[in-house]
């Protein structure tokens, strides 16, 4: 399968139709993977240092940490590319980077992926990012749509 059908794949899996909201999106990852999904920002993470958003797959929560910044748009892209990786089921396998060295704390068997935007060169990356970029487009819509919908009835 191609990057283009997988990502089509992956949207039509969620069952979310073209144009959905964010919250929409949130709900259908969580019952995908049955366990509760965590957004935070993290004060500390600066997307200077090359790290815009990590996902930790606990066992009971997926935790995703990004980084802050003054762009929700920016903001958007992160999350919705960690949510990609979910969707894709990426990092499930043991190839797995685990990143010891900059977290010690988290301990070795959690699972972790570390994005890093300006390094998008394999697969899993570009399949990311491409679903991605279809995510944020759904989401625009719904927020398109409704706009219409208030100039119309509102
Ligand atoms: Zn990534």
């Amino acid at each position: 399968m191609n990057i283009e059908q997988t990502v089509s794949a992956a949207v039509s899996n969620l069952q979310l139709g073209h144009t959905f909201t964010h919250d929409a999106l949130v709900q259908a990852i969580q019952t995908r993977r049955q366990r509760r999904l965590i957004v935070c920002e993290v004060p500390g993470l600066n997307t200077s240092d090359g790290i815009c958003a990590l996902w930790f797959a606990r066992p009971t929560d997926d935790i995703i940490l990004h980084a802050c910044t003054d762009s929700a748009l920016h903001r958007q892209q992160f999350v919705l590319h960690e949510f990609a990786h979910l969707i894709l089921g990426h990092c499930e396998s043991e190839d797995c980077d685990t990143i010891d060295v900059l977290l010690p704390d988290i301990p070795a068997r959690t699972r972790l992926r570390l994005l890093k935007r300006h390094d998008l060169d394999c697969d899993t990356e570009i399949a990311a990012e491409a679903l991605a970029d279809r995510l944020a487009a759904g989401i625009r819509g719904h927020a398109f749509a409704e706009s219409r919908y208030s100039e119309v009835f509102g």
